[in-house]
């Protein structure tokens, strides 16, 4: 062994039969801040012993998701590939006979399994989050340890490994508390060290009920395809089972937008950074962990405020409809921030457009006149007047000013005259056709100036 026992090392220990889950991934993500916390190394093992269940296909999807949520490993390896090393340590346990071929006449063929001579004694040992636990082990049996002298089966292939690998920190799924017994065990017939056990909670749907690929989405690539941010799902994963002790006087500005730091202290929101600096495994709550989709969704929008307009527009570029990425650069500048007002996470951009809730933006909208007028009013007269009065003002911007600002200041005057009311909703809802949407000026000029003047000329004919 060529560990140095005072490091801090842990570990992340996924099978690749499956693609990587919020679960497995919240368990790798505390593994590897609890590592760079302490200074330590963080391990990716891939456990693909089963080579029935094992896929190539899984192990992409896990290192893929990892790197893409930023959980760097400091070494991996790869247990199909240690068998050798598994042969050192099976060959003196059945050599000391405290493992054993069964049935025994299957030794010489090979093809019977492995067992370990159960002691049968009471194992207590400490948990970071339940404290001590007391297993009587003798219900266990003489459990099956190996399949041959090469190939551990999952127990003893862990025990290892955790111990070839100097392991200080197991830190997993609460759902390996009844198989730590069994390690236990192990761990004394090979005279490996016991590691410090955190087991997490478990994450729950909002009903209490396990979490289920079918009714949640727990595939973490499936998040970034929706255009999660790596940054807020880690924010969302630490606070499943940890929450902040909020310590205002010790925090350091981590962004140079002074506002957000102030509301980062209550809210729970954290740069991956600071969530190194404040999340603390030992903080963990035993309670199940009750996985919020609004919670998350709320944290992503939290961050998406967070980063720069010009990243933000090259990202929401990539998921605009084709009509939308025709606009002129202008235009889609003001979309941008349109949009920004409505989304919490990047594929709401087409839940909205396929409600129809930006086609104005290249469409001349349908609506019945009626709607034109503000609140109670019946007179066409006079909306005609107003509305032949935008045209006339607008018609004197030039096309290159007709900005938001521009075209707000050369109407504002006449709209308070008249009563904002009064001038300023039919501008807007000949622009738009809805009841709710951006201001006129903002729309104006997105839409641009031919544009919004013909559509005001539409409303106009429409009215008599
Ligand atoms: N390979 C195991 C699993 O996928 C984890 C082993 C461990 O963390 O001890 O559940």
């Amino acid at each position: 062994m060529t560990h140095n026992s005072n490091k801090v090392i842990t570990r992340f220990a996924p099978s690749p039969t499956g693609a990587l889950h919020i679960g497995s991934a919240r368990t790798a993500l505390f593994n590897f801040i609890f590592a760079k916390q302490n200074k330590g190394k963080f391990i990716l093992r891939i456990e693909d012993t089963d080579k029935e269940r094992s896929k190539k296909e899984y192990e992409k999807d896990i290192l893929d998701g990892l790197q893409w949520l930023g959980i760097e490993h400091d070494e991996i390896y790869y247990q199909s590939k240690r068998e050798d090393i598994y042969e050192k340590y099976i060959q003196p346990l059945l050599e000391k006979e405290i493992i054993y071929f069964s049935p025994p006449e299957e030794e010489e063929k090979k093809e019977g399994i492995l067992r370990f001579k159960n002691p049968n004694k009471k194992i207590t040992f400490n948990d970071e989050v339940r404290g001590d636990i007391t297993f009587d082990t003798t219900e266990l049996g003489d459990f099956a340890i190996a399949r041959d002298k090469q190939t551990p089966l999952y127990h003893l292939a862990v025990v290892i490994d955790d111990h070839e690998m100097g392991i200080t920190d197991v830190i997993r799924g609460e759902d390996h508390i009844s198989n730590t017994p069994r390690q236990i065990l192990l761990q004394e017939a090979i005279g490996a060290s016991r590691p410090r056990y955190t087991h997490i909670p478990l994450i729950l749907a909002p009903d209490r009920t396990k979490l289920s690929k079918r009714t949640n989405a727990t595939a973490i690539l499936d998040y970034k395809k929706e255009g999660y941010l790596p940054v807020a799902l880690i924010n969302f994963m630490t606070l499943l089972g940890w929450s902040p002790q909020v310590k205002t006087e010790n925090r350091q500005p981590i962004t140079d937008n002074k506002q957000q730091i102030t509301d980062d202290v209550d809210d729970g929101i954290f740069s991956a950074d600071e969530l190194v600096k404040r999340f603390s495994v030992s903080a963990i709550q035993k309670g199940g962990a009750i996985f919020d989709i609004n919670k998350l969704r709320f944290i992503n929008r939290e961050h998406l405020k967070k980063i720069p307009f010009e990243r933000l527009k090259a990202e929401i570029e990539l998921f605009l409809p084709s009509e939308m990425r025709k606009m002129t650069p202008q235009a889609h500048s003001v979309l941008i921030q349109v949009i920004m007002e409505k989304i919490d996470v990047f594929s709401d951009i087409e839940a909205l457009y396929k409600a129809g809730e930006f086609t104005y933006f290249w469409e001349q909208p349908t609506y019945t006149v009626e709607a034109l007028f503000w609140k109670e009013e019946k007179d066409s007269a006079t909306l005609a007047e107003n509305i032949d009065k935008l045209v006339q003002l607008l018609s004197e911007i030039s096309q290159e000013q007709f900005t938001a600002d521009v075209v707000k200041k050369h109407i504002w005057s006449y709209a308070t005259e008249r009563g904002r009311g009064s001038v300023l909703w039919p501008f807007r809802f000949a622009l738009s056709g809805k009841e709710k949407s951006p201001d006129p000026f903002v729309i104006a000029e997105i839409l641009g100036k031919e544009e919004t003047i013909r559509r005001l000329e539409y409303a106009r004919e429409k009215l008599f």
